[in-house]
């Protein structure tokens, strides 16, 4: 039974104080909710204050949105994965839609990144999907395996086991429009079924598969009772301390 993951991609939106206040209400209506895992994943300058209340609490960790493929040095305006892990940084988001449309991000640079944040033992969330035009092309098998084996070039079975898929539709980010959990399912089970072809059986079925796109409280529960949909990475309605905790607990539901 895979534990699911709850995560909470926050982009470029919060500052410190509004951090806070989001925790202030989050938290509390949480605090008893030990049954999936649950990420905030704040921009960089919010990293500290976010990771030092969560400190106090256990069940939900940080993460951040991105990492530089290297190590240190001159590389001004990048962030290391040594200075991720100093402030206590559990996940990182990896290859995020944003970032390979906006920054260049190829798979290869996705890649490194990979290799990169493993080796600090941080654990990756490795975002793959396909735009609309490509779905309408009929390519979304074609774009996901490519995605796949490019971005996890050279993993270990172990260090697969560290790190979770987001299935994340370019189409359905921050547009209101959600893949039906039947379209979800199927490119889950596919991811799955490359998972298995570029590793084993066992770590195709232990790693975790997130679904992200306009994920809501009211569409949660039925994408969620997918059989291989692992979690959600939410974005928009992550930014409501409320509609995110109904999101945890319509998820918890399912648990019951
Ligand atoms: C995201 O950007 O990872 C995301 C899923 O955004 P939204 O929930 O707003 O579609």
């Amino acid at each position: 039974m895979r534990k699911k993951i709850i995560a909470a991609n926050w982009k470029m939106n919060m500052t410190v104080n509004e951090a806070d206040s989001f925790l202030d209400t989050f938290l509390l209506e949480v605090s008893e909710e030990n049954r999936l895992d649950m990420v905030i994943i704040p921009p960089f300058t919010a990293i500290p204050r976010v990771s030092e209340r969560l400190n106090k609490v256990q069940n939900v960790k940080v993460g951040a949105q991105n990492l530089s493929a290297e190590k240190g040095g001159a590389f001004t305006g990048e962030i290391s994965a040594s200075m991720l892990r100093e402030l206590f940084v559990r996940n990182v988001i990896i290859g995020h839609s944003e970032r390979r449309a906006l920054y260049g991000e190829t798979d290869a640079i996705v890649n490194k990144k990979m290799h990169t944040a493993l080796e600090a033992s941080l654990k990756p969330i490795l975002c793959v999907g396909e735009t609309l035009t490509q779905r309408d092309a009929g390519k979304v098998e074609e774009v996901l395996e490519t995605q796949l084996k490019g971005s996890l070039a050279g993993l270990t079975a172990k260090e697969l086991h560290e790190t979770v898929i987001a299935y994340e539709p370019v189409w359905a980010i921050g547009t209101g429009r959600t893949a039906s959990p039947a379209q979800a399912q199927v490119a889950h089970a596919f991811i799955r079924k490359v998972i298995e072809a570029i590793s084993d059986h066992s770590t195709a079925d232990k790693i975790r598969i997130q679904y992200g796109g306009s994920v809501k409280p009211d569409n949660t529960e039925a994408l969620m009772s997918q059989p291989d949909i692992d979690g959600a990475l939410v974005g928009g309605a992550s930014l409501d301390p409320r509609a995110f905790s109904e999101i945890v607990k319509h998820t918890c539901k399912l648990l019951d």
